[in-house]
This record gives C-alpha cells, sequence and structure tokens, in this order.
C-alpha cells in the first residue's frame, strides 16, 4: 500500500516525506521518536517551577487578545490549586476559537518567570469533561523546517503512527537473520517499533532502543571485523635495515618526541611484518606526524617499494616535498611531486619514472590516483589530513598497488568509541605529546562591545610584524543580508577603514586555484599584514610568523574544525593568540545560547585536540564529527557515542564471536548475514543523514 492511501496525506505533504527519507510505509514505521515526554507525573499548578517541562490538567477560565507593542492571546489555565497564564503568539485566531472558556486540558511546556509564571506556546491536547488524565509517555519526533511549515508536527506524527499502527496488514520483511534473534533475545522488529513509538513504561523504551542500537551497530561491526581478518592473512613483507631509524633520527635538527619514537617503531614493524598494515596516526595539530611519514617511506623505499603521500591541496604537496626532499637525497632515493598543476611534459616524465620505479616515492594531491598512474611495486599508501579524502579515495589509490600498506593521518583526533567503529579496521598508532618549546595558543572569547580594543590590538601587532588570519563563515554578505555575520567583502572593507597602513588580502573556496595560491603565497612571505579567509586555510597553510588568529562566527564551526584552524597560529616561539567573536545573539533560544557560550569557553581552556573531540561529541553527536559522513553516518542514528561505549565493545567482540565461529554458521546462516548488512546499508542510504536532531 501506498502513502496516498493514508487519510490526511496529500500530495505536497507525501512530497515532503519522500524528501525526508519517508517514501513508504516502512520507512515511516523506523521513524522513531527522538525522545519521549514523561507525562505520568501531573504538577498541580500552584506547584510548578520554572524551566522544567511539566505537565498540568485544567480548566480554561479567562481567554483573550492583547494588543500591546506585539499583538498576542492570552488565556488562563486554572485547576483546584491556582491558576497560570498561557501565552501564544502566533496562530491566534486559531487557538481563540479552541480554547474555549469552560473546556479542560492539559497543558505541558515550561514555565517562564515573567509576572509570576507564564507558558508561552504550551503543548496543548484537549481532555473530556468525563474523562480521567491517563498519565503517559509521549514521543517527540525529529521535525524538520519543510515539515513544520506543512503543518506535519509533533500531532500530525503521533495520529500518523497510531493509525499506521492500528492498521491489520501491516507487515515488516523480516531482515535480521534468526540466529542473530536469538542471540540478543530480539521481539519481531514490528513489534520492537510499536513499543517506542507507544510506549508503556520507560524500561519498553530502554529495550526498544537497545534493539535497535544493536541491529544498526552489528552489521557494521561484522563487516568491520571481517576486514580486519581478510588483513591479517595477506600482506607483503617489507625488509630493510632497522638501523635506518637511528641513523635518520640523527640527521635530522631536533631529537623526535617519545610518542614520535613509538609512532615510528610501531609503524615500521607494521612494515616488516607479513599480515597488511593499516594503521591511524592520530596526532594532534603540530605534533610532527609528517616526520613518522618519512620513516616509513624511507623503510619502504629500501625494500624496494614505493610509497605516495596524498594530500588535500597543492600547497601542502609542495611544503612536504619542500621539507621531506633533503631526507631522500641523503639517503640516495629519489622523490617526486604530482599533482593537477603539473605541467604536462613534465608529468610525462614522472609518469615514466613511476612506471619504472625510478621513482621511490611521490607527494601529491588527487592526482596520484588518476588512471593514467600506474605504479611499477606501490608498497605504502599514506593519506595527510584523512578527513579531507572519502573512503572511495583511499581506496582507489590502494588498488594502484598489490596490497599495500595503509598509513592514514589525522590531525583530528578521533573518540575512542569511534575509532573502534569508524576506523576500527586500522590500527590505532597515537602521538600525544608535542614537541617541547611550543607556548600554547591563548584563546579568547570577545564580547561585541569589546570589538575595537581587539582590532586595535592587532593593527599594533600587525604594524610590528606579527600576521594575522581572520576567519569567516561566508564570501559574499549580500546573498543573505539579513546575516549578521561577517563575510568577506565585508570585513575587508571594516578592516580598511581601522588603517590605511596595513595590507590586507582573502582567499576563499570560489577564486580560481591559482590566484588563491598566489595571495597565500604573498601572505607566506610577509608581504600581508591580514589575511581574511574562509576555512580553505584549515589545512596545511604552515606561516610560522602568523601568530594571530579571529575566527568570526565561531559557533557555526564545529569545536574540532575550531582546533584545525587555531592550529594555523602558535607554529613559532611567540606567544600566539586566538580571538573568538560570536555573532549568535541568545534570544528566544535562551538555552542554546547559553549552551553554545559554554563550548567556546571550553574550547577556549584547552589545546587538546583529544579532549576537544570529546567535548564535540558530547555538545554535536557523532554525525557532525568530520569526516564521519564519508564513513556510514548511516549507523550513527540511534548509538550514544558516550553513554554506549560499553555496548560498542561488546557488540565488536560479539562479531569477532560471531566470526571465528564461521565454521560452524551454514553457509544460508551466511548469506543472511550479507543480506542483513545490505538491508541495512539500503534503507539507510535512502535515509537523510542529516537533520534528525
Ligand atoms: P602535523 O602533525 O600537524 O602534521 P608537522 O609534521 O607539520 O605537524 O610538524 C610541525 C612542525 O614541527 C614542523 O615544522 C616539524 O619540522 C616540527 N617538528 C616535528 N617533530 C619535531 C620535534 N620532535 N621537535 C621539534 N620540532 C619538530
Ligand atoms: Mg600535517
Amino acid at each position: 500500500m501506498d502513502l496516498e492511501h493514508i487519510p490526511g496525506l496529500g500530495t505536497k505533504r507525501i512530497q515532503i516525506l519522500r524528501q525526508a527519507g519517508l517514501g513508504d510505509i516502512p520507512s515511516l514505521l523506523r521513524y522513531i521518536p527522538r525522545d519521549w515526554l514523561d507525562r505520568t507525573q501531573v504538577t498541580p499548578i500552584a506547584q510548578l517551577v520554572p524551566d522544567r517541562s511539566q505537565v498540568m490538567v485544567g480548566r480554561i477560565v479567562r481567554c483573550g487578545m492583547v494588543y500591546g507593542r506585539r499583538k498576542r492571546l492570552l488565556a488562563t489555565l486554572q485547576d483546584s490549586s491556582g491558576q497560570i497564564s498561557l501565552v501564544f503568539f502566533r496562530a491566534l485566531q486559531h487557538w481563540q476559537k479552541k480554547l474555549q472558556i469552560g473546556s479542560r486540558w492539559i497543558a505541558v511546556g515550561k514555565p517562564a518567570s515573567f509576572r509570576g509564571l507564564q507558558l508561552v506556546h504550551p503543548e496543548l491536547e484537549t481532555l473530556n469533561e468525563e474523562e480521567d488524565f491517563q498519565g503517559s509517555l509521549v514521543p517527540v519526533y525529529p521535525i524538520r523546517e519543510e515539515m513544520r511549515q506543512s503543518r506535519m508536527e509533533q500531532t500530525f506524527f503521533r495520529k500518523l503512527m497510531t493509525q499506521l499502527f492500528n492498521t491489520e496488514w501491516i507487515r515488516l520483511k523480516k531482515t535480521v537473520p534468526e540466529s542473530i534473534q536469538q542471540r540478543y533475545h530480539f521481539i519481531p522488529e514490528l513489534d520492537n517499533l510499536r513499543r517506542l513509538h507507544f510506549p508503556g513504561n520507560q524500561h519498553d523504551i530502554q529495550q526498544g532502543k537497545r534493539q535497535i542500537k544493536i541491529q544498526e551497530l552489528l552489521p557494521w561491526c561484522l563487516r568491520m571485523v571481517q576486514r580486519r581478518h581478510h588483513l591479517r592473512e595477506q600482506g607483503i613483507s617489507k625488509t630493510f635495515d632497522f638501523a635506518l631509524k637511528d641513523q635518520l633520527a640523527q640527521q635530522l635538527p631536533f631529537s623526535l618526541t617519545e610518542d614520535q619514537n613509538q609512532a615510528i617503531q610501531t609503524i615500521l614493524n607494521g612494515l616488516a611484518s607479513s599480515s597488511q598494515f593499516h594503521a591511524l596516526l592520530q596526532g594532534d595539530v603540530g605534533s610532527g606526524k609528517t616526520i613518522v611519514a618519512l620513516f616509513a617511506m624511507i623503510a619502504c623505499a629500501q625494500a624496494g617499494f614505493q610509497s605516495a603521500l596524498m594530500v588535500p591541496t597543492d600547497i601542502l604537496a609542495r611544503q612536504h616535498l619542500e621539507s621531506l626532499k633533503p631526507w631522500f637525497d641523503a639517503f640516495h632515493l629519489r622523490v617526486a611531486l604530482l599533482v593537477g598543476a603539473t605541467r604536462s611534459s613534465e608529468r610525462k616524465e614522472i609518469l615514466y619514472a613511476l612506471e619504472t620505479g625510478e621513482v621511490h616515492a611521490i607527494i601529491g594531491t588527487h592526482a596520484l590516483y588518476s588512471k593514467d598512474v600506474i605504479y611499477h611495486q606501490l608498497g605504502l599508501v599514506i593519506i595527510d589530513e584523512q578527513h579531507r579524502f572519502g573512503v572511495q579515495q583511499r581506496e582507489t589509490l590502494l588498488h594502484k598497488g598489490l596490497r599495500p600498506d595503509l598509513l592514514v593521518m589525522s590531525a583530528t583526533p578521533i573518540p575512542r568509541s569511534l575509532a573502534m567503529t569508524f576506523y576500527g579496521d586500522l590500527q590505532p598508532v597515537i602521538i600525544r605529546q608535542k614537541p617541547p618549546g611550543r607556548l600554547p595558543v591563548k584563546t579568547r572569547l570577545v564580547e561585541e562591545s569589546k570589538r575595537m580594543d581587539m582590532l586595535q590590538f592587532i593593527e599594533r601587532e600587525c604594524l610590528q610584524g606579527n600576521q594575522c588570519y581572520w576567519i569567516v563563515s561566508r564570501v559574499d554578505s549580500s546573498e543573505n543580508p539579513e546575516d549578521p555575520s561577517p563575510a568577506v567583502d565585508s570585513l575587508l572593507q571594516e578592516l580598511q577603514q581601522i588603517s590605511k597602513r596595513w595590507k590586507v588580502g582573502a582567499v576563499h573556496g570560489r577564486q580560481d586555484e591559482r590566484e588563491r595560491n598566489q595571495i597565500l603565497q604573498n601572505f607566506a612571505q610577509g608581504n600581508l599584514h591580514v589575511l581574511v579567509s574562509t576555512t580553505v586555510v584549515e589545512v596545511g597553510v604552515n606561516v610560522p610568523n602568523a601568530n594571530l588568529m579571529v575566527i568570526e562566527s565561531p559557533e557555526r564551526f564545529g569545536l574540532a574544525q575550531l582546533h584545525q584552524l587555531r592550529g594555523r597560529v602558535g607554529r613559532s616561539s611567540t606567544q600566539a593568540w586566538c580571538f573568538l567573536m560570536p555573532s549568535h545573539k541568545p534570544s528566544s533560544e535562551e538555552s542554546d545560547g547559553i549552551a553554545i557560550k559554554e563550548q567556546l569557553q571550553g574550547f577556549a581552556h584547552t589545546n587538546d585536540g583529544f579532549e576537544i573531540a570529546e567535548m564535540d561529541l558530547k555538545y554535536r553527536g557523532a554525525g557532525n564529527l568530520e569526516g564521519s559522513d564519508q564513513s556510514g553516518n548511516w549507523i550513527l542514528r540511534w548509538f550514544d557515542w558516550m553513554a554506549d561505549q560499553s555496548l560498542i565493545q561488546q557488540i565488536i567482540q560479539d562479531a569477532e564471536d560471531i566470526l571465528s565461529s564461521t565454521d560452524s554458521l551454514s553457509d544460508s546462516e551466511k548469506r543472511d548475514l550479507e543480506e542483513w548488512y545490505q538491508e541495512h546499508r539500503r534503507q539507510h542510504s535512502d535515509s537523510p543523514s542529516n537533520g534528525i536532531h
């Protein structure tokens, strides 16, 4: 049966549901509430406390329009203990008609203190004269903006679900394999969904959530563990002299940190082992990952294999080449650069050298996996700034070699629970220490009223030789004139007015690459005092002399991203500063505003990327973490990545157990598992990946 046959659903609404990935009945059934309101407790009006959601039952004793600064509807709800005002700013006529004097209502909302207590736009449900109030757990559905506009809000979804679940013929295709059902004592999926949409008590919700969490996580973990087993079986062992480690370390102008030392050891062991080595090297911005990669590349070359280091931008590729080439020279090895801008004659020559094996290592961008690039014997793939690449791109490059080793480098620390699942097939290698002698960046939240002071401070600093990055979230202010936050153009104008003496440039994603590189170069050479920029400078720009940064509207970026941006400064021994200028004006969303301030303050207080990643996860959920969407956001819908850590661990263990008893699984059971995974994948790839929360 199609959605068309459901009463109350017109073409427009069906279209909106489709866009949200709710185009058929099974998807609708699986549209699980994001929360449940506990309405099992009624509070007498006289005992209400402010700012907490409470349920009251009473009668309307007054109702009328008030024509003040802003027209509103004011009604009074009364129970045997007292009275409270209900205030409406929208849909005035609608509510005036409904709130008849003497009618009975259940009202739910957070009372606010305003000349006593009042409820602004409470949720209301009518109650018949003789009806007793039966407390219940009321589902709260995720509502998108388009839904809201078509009046598909909580009541709509509650009615729709009641309608659907009361239909006799409703069925769901069985997807979870029998053996899994038994193992976890699952109840049939439809019954599980029923208890989530219409829970009788908190226990129902907990059990229901547990089942869907396992249902979405287990197939993922099975796949991951399978991949890990597969890697363990095959690989090519590389033979080189471990003494190269000391040889190279002695030549460096600094001594390696203990963490770098250990990371290098782990990686060299991995290269030498007979199974394929796939690792995730995590280290904060500036922790010195590049040099670790260098050791791996040299070892690989000594063993007679080529290595490829892939980075997201041309500039970064050139920087890496520049800093690494001397070491390759010292070992009489040849390293080359391959980027989009490489001239065709030069490119031809490099491709030839790659194919014949004359080049031992190559550093470049996406150009490294172009169709016509053939490697003589690619033994190691290194991906820098992994969050800028998709899994597919990584795989394509890997396929250029014969079961090569893989080193994925990430400056966005990944919280443990995520690392275990998303990157569970990669062995974790972690650098926690930073090279000695670095001063932590001082970060300050700046109030609007202090903007002028900040500008003067920066002007003074810049005219004395410092340089400043000035980060904005948008390019063109005319595109959304109501947006209060500065754009590249409006900020340029503002800064020009402050001082004629400083030179200001701007980079953003809409410039062509050559122009952008030119300006970046200019900044790097010290010819510009201020670089206004969008997040294009997030990775790989290295200008040690720039020790100031301003971030406009920091609330628009994730904390991990802010951390990346901030990592552009603090690269020398002078004190670096980072100023955050929030544009968020707490208004109706008072609580939001406070939460954002709290987050930014938390961010200002620490320079530890791991701590920041955990904060990001706590405040914003995993769906917002960089890189998570490529890795399969679709598994993330129900997991609480903070609270469910032990469950994740258990499921990974279960997946190990299930697969290590592969022999005892029958063929049909194996097929069931595979089908389940595919079905799960299909269901979720159709659904919205964002906007659920
Ligand atoms: P990231 O981990 O962010 O990629 P880089 O590898 O770019 O960091 O290193 C940042 C800077 O630190 C580079 O200039 C590098 O030469 C320097 N560096 C790396 N390791 C050390 C060390 N052990 N002692 C001092 N400086 C180091
Ligand atoms: Mg780096």
